[in-house]
């Protein structure tokens, strides 16, 4: 399946016309004993990272899966199935990353749109039996190939290795592996990144997070998610010889104990996980003094969490703003902290072309906000099978983020929020991360989320869903006048105020704003 044409970037510093077969080959070549990945079982060095992932294509052509076909790839933070991944790129066959939170009717919607060839998840995860998934597809689709598998499946003893697999046939702009989209409204839409796009993304990712062979990078999140996967990720943290440390349950006290027995250098979080994880610092002790960098990205990061992180984990953070489509910025280790605490940063490679655009699509004023778009590299110009879906396209190829954001005269990046987030009240518009931010001024607000309803009146108004900090309480007038005495306008004030005590989150840990929304309206 060819990808995105990359003629015009053969020249970009740092980009490499190579497949990830051979990517692996090289690293088993330079980095051999040393230990590559380490899950809550086992541990792989490159060398058998590389022997393995051509064994196992053996395995995989053994029992039908075909070269070049795909397959969707259900993967819990294992070993095996990295080793997986690694066979399937050799072999030209394209994975769907399909997260462990998926259940049977959005992992059969994806193989039929794709037309898959074969299904591999787990056998179990989370109390969870995948042969409940199993069996659906085979009743709905029985052509297909299915595999559920353990840590045993790859050091089965009869690993059979019918033929030296020669990965010649796949090519540096093949589609390499597929990512599904991580919109809340809708299906999720398929994501096509090749090999060489996909390698640059997760090399430029790991050079702005200066990953070395001394790293120990801590996939905190499934690594069916961009992010721990490539940005910098596993396949970052591989590029630049360090080692990978896989978290099987994402739980707030895995997480910072491995950061404590493994030596976690590096981390990456969405900035919810990064207050759980914080809050249990307060409560318990753990030595984390490894931890040189917390890069937190996947959903905005308000600036007082991020002077929270900063002060609890004595460690430089790291703001990115990424996508799975693509663009992915974030702030460099040296930059002031009040950058880290406002902006997501730049662009990691020089041939990421930014805007900011207007709704007739003009670009703004220097510093006025509106619709950031890019085209580059690694971004992609369509989605995969989705003719439909060109309205997330400009006519001249730059990939619409969807997201309100504005350029300062550094050339840092600000993300306010989601196009549609913005409030439309009676006409007067409203940006919801400007009000949360008043909020998180206040002492006794823990976290806020500000959301548009839909009103017979005045078309849209205002939501803000607060959570207080322990022991603290305000009444929704106390709110409403501390924001007055702050400056804020009146009509910016909310019209509505929940109190929340535990926060709905989507499958990837955002917070669930549809329900929230849901929540809103019924009252
Ligand atoms: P995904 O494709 O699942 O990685 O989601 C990408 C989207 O997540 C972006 O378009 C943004 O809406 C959001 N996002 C990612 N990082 C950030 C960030 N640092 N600040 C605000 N939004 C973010």
């Amino acid at each position: 399946m060819k990808g995105k044409n990359l003629e015009e970037y053969c020249n970009v510093a740092g980009f490499e016309e190579i497949t990830f077969g051979e990517l692996v080959n090289r690293w088993g070549d330079i980095y051999g004993n040393k230990i590559a990945i380490k899950d809550k079982d086992e541990e792989v060095t490159y060398w058998e990272l590389m022997k393995k992932s051509q064994e196992l294509v053996g395995v995989l052509k053994n029992l039908g899966i075909r070269e070049k076909s795909i397959v969707a790839l259900q993967c819990t933070n294992r070993i095996c199935f990295i080793e997986i991944l690694f066979a399937l790129f050799r072999m030209g066959t394209v994975p769907i990353m399909v997260l462990p939170a998926y259940r049977e009717q959005e992992v059969i919607k994806v193989m039929q749109k794709t037309n898959a060839d074969a299904y591999i998840g787990p056998i179990e995860y989370m109390g969870y039996s995948y042969k409940n998934i199993e069996t659906e597809i085979k009743r709905v689709i029985p052509e297909v190939i299915t595999l559920l598998i353990d840590k045993n499946f790859t050091d089965a003893e009869n690993l059979i290795v019918d033929e030296y697999f020669d990965d010649k046939n796949v090519v540096y702009d093949d589609v390499a592996i597929l990512l599904l989209s991580g919109g809340t409204t809708g299906e999720p839409k398929l994501i096509p990144r090749t090999h060489a796009d996909y390698i640059y993304n997760a090399k430029m990712a790991a050079e702005r997070s200066c990953l070395d062979q001394q790293s120990v990078y801590l996939a905190a999140l499934s690594i069916a998610h961009n992010m721990p996967l490539a940005c910098p990720g596993i396949l970052g943290t591989l590029y630049a010889g360090g080692t990978v440390i896989l978290s099987y349950y994402s739980s707030p006290d895995e997480i910072m104990e491995l950061i404590e027995e493994e030596g976690v250098t590096i981390t990456g979080l969405v900035p919810t996980l990064a207050q759980l994880c914080m809050e249990l610092l307060e409560i318990d002790e753990f030595d984390i003094s490894s931890l040189k960098v917390i890069i937190t990205g996947g959903a905005r990061l308000e600036a007082k969490l991020a002077e929270d992180i900063i002060r609890n984990f004595h460690c430089i953070l790291q703001n990115q703003f990424g996508t799975a489509e693509g663009l992915v910025m974030s702030t460099s280790l040296n930059d002031p902290v009040e950058w880290t605490l406002k902006y997501q940063g730049k662009p990691i490679s020089e041939a990421d072309r930014i805007r900011i655009i207007d709704e007739e699509g003009k670009d703004v004023p220097e510093g006025q906000s509106g619709e950031l778009i890019v085209r580059g590299l690694y971004t992609i110009e369509n989605y995969y099978n989705e003719p439909q879906c060109n309205t997330k396209f400009t006519d001249d190829g730059y990939y619409r983020t969807g997201d309100r954001a504005v350029i300062t005269i550094d050339g840092n990046v600000r993300v306010l929020g989601r196009m549609k987030e913005q409030i439309n009240r009676a006409g007067e518009k409203i940006q919801p991360s400007e009000i949360e931010e008043s909020l998180l001024e206040l002492r006794e607000v823990q976290q806020t989320v500000v959301i548009a309803i839909d009103d017979p009146l005045l078309g849209q108004k205002s939501c803000a869903f607060v959570q207080f900090r322990p022991g603290c309480n305000l009444d929704e007038k106390e709110i409403c006048s501390k924001l007055q005495q702050k400056g804020i306008v009146r009509y910016k004030i909310p019209d509505q105020i929940e109190v929340i005590e535990e926060w709905p989150v989507t499958k990837i840990g955002k917070i669930d704003i549809n329900t929230l929304k849901r929540k809103a309206s019924i009252k």
